[in-house]
């Protein structure tokens, strides 16, 4: 492997090992090796050969006093010298001597381990950080893999400096995911509230027959048969990612600690467990659903994963690794990262905004999570979440982007040439229970179909 030196200030060591570990050996392929010099920019030499690359310092020169404040934080406006800004003008290359003008492992930093989101106080009705908020949100930037682009600026220079280089070779890839909050729309309802659902999907869903089905399933489910339940949409989501090659994930609550808010199933429930022994059988994966009071809460995160896991053992549907997504996308930097690794969860899929479909961690490929606090790399690693189903198309929910249809589909083309082009992974995420209707199905096959097309 080839062995990259990067020659850097005194400051942030741990920051930088971190953010020069991510760039050139998770995404690139190298390995590095760091070095403390009397200097005020990076340089990167390559074991074995001629040639030099400078870059700017700009982030981790932050003064210690602001680091992690809201003053530290870069501007809309474009480059101020002070402060550390995400550069969005192309980067140039100077040929003399060779430098790229692009701080690319401070940037790269900034976005990776959402440290506005720990530097900002802004939080919406359910204690997440808003996408408005975002850097990325309040320049309508959310649609581009920020840090990927750096990635390359990057590369790019390398290849001019050290032609013979290669990188690691990355592939396009459709990640299909399922919270599974609703498994029985109908379970735990009084005949008056599926009443009134019944009504609402004439109305809001334009399926009158959709009620029907409601309340034929309501008694029948009262009687212990969920499978005419118009929730129990898992064997057309299994069909239409195994028709096309893909390994669904589906995410299950374990705990409750917030009333119906997390669901109305426990997964010791008959037709649960058949679930959960039916997904393992077919090859798809189990993960926890955390629930919506656990992002803050280590213990509680701890007996959610080992209790899924004791359950899935009991049922044949044991794992080598298991992932989790937090129940409302809710979230707080650093601390919920830090939960997840200790509780020995391997991955984490909750990084998107639940208001806006995009890039909120600025990358389409995994890559581990920092402790901001700590100054640790943490053994979990983030598969961001690139979009929600109801956050974009207006016939999932009527909240969010609330697009119709074709805009939607449009917008999902947009993030899906975004991915392709770098090679990363689009995490889509699509509730069972947002397949109620045929237009909801038909739309789930044609999302699926746009996002696995080989072009166009
Ligand atoms: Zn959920």
């Amino acid at each position: 492997v080839t062995r990259v030196l990067i020659a850097h200030p005194a400051s942030y060591p741990a920051e930088r090992r971190y953010a020069c570990e991510v760039v050139l050996e998770e995404f690139l392929g190298f390995d590095v090796e760091l070095r403390v010099e009397a200097r005020c920019d990076w340089e990167l030499t390559v074991a074995g050969l001629e040639g030099r690359l400078r870059m700017p310092d700009v982030f981790f020169a932050i003064p210690p006093a602001r680091w992690l404040t809201a003053s530290s934080l870069p501007g809309d406006d474009g480059a101020l010298a002070a402060t550390p800004v995400p550069y969005l003008a192309a980067a140039t290359y100077q040929r003399q001597q060779p430098t790229l003008d692009l701080d690319v492992f401070g940037n790269a930093f900034f976005f990776l381990t959402r440290y506005e989101e720990a530097a900002l106080d802004e939080r919406d009705e359910h204690d997440r950080f808003p996408a408005d908020a975002s850097w990325a949100g309040r320049n309508n930037l959310l649609t581009r893999p920020l840090v990927n682009e750096y990635v390359d600026a990057l590369w790019r220079a390398m290849q001019r400096e050290w032609p013979g280089l290669e990188r690691r070779p990355r592939e396009f890839r459709l990640q299909a995911t399922h919270d599974v909050d609703w498994p029985h729309v109908t379970r735990g309802r009084t005949l008056r509230q599926v009443a009134r659902a019944a009504a609402g999907d004439a109305v809001r869903l334009r399926e009158p027959g959709l009620g029907t089905r409601r309340l034929a399933a309501w008694a029948r489910v009262r009687a212990g048969d969920f499978s005419g339940d118009p929730g129990n949409t898992f064997d057309f989501l299994l069909a239409e990612s195994e028709r096309r090659g893909l390994r669904s994930a589906f995410y299950f609550i374990s705990g409750r600690t917030a009333g119906e808010i997390d669901g109305c199933y426990d997964l010791e429930d008959r037709p649960i467990r058949d679930l959960l022994r039916k997904v393992s059988a077919r090859g798809h994966e189990v993960g926890l659903h955390s629930s919506y009071g656990s992002y803050l809460d280590p213990c509680q995160l701890s007996h959610e994963f080992a209790r899924l896991r004791a359950v899935c053992r009991r049922e044949g549907a044991a794992q080598a690794e298991w992932g989790a997504r937090q129940h409302y996308l809710r979230w707080r930097t650093p601390d919920t990262a830090r939960y997840l690794s200790q509780a020995g969860l391997c991955y984490d899929a909750t990084l998107g905004f639940a208001t806006r479909a995009g890039f909120r961690a600025a990358v389409c490929y995994e890559y581990p999570l920092f402790d901001l606090e700590t100054g640790r790399k943490l053994r979990l690693r983030e598969r961001p979440l690139v979009a929600m189903e109801m956050t974009v198309f207006a016939d999932t929910s009527q909240r969010y982007m609330n697009l119709p249809r074709l805009e939607a589909l449009d917008y999902m083309r947009t993030l899906r040439d975004a991915v392709r082009r770098h090679g990363g992974t689009f995490t889509l995420l699509w509730h069972n229970s947002t397949l109620l209707s045929k237009r909801q199905q038909n739309l789930y096959r044609e999302t699926l179909d746009l996002l696995t097309a080989r072009d166009g």
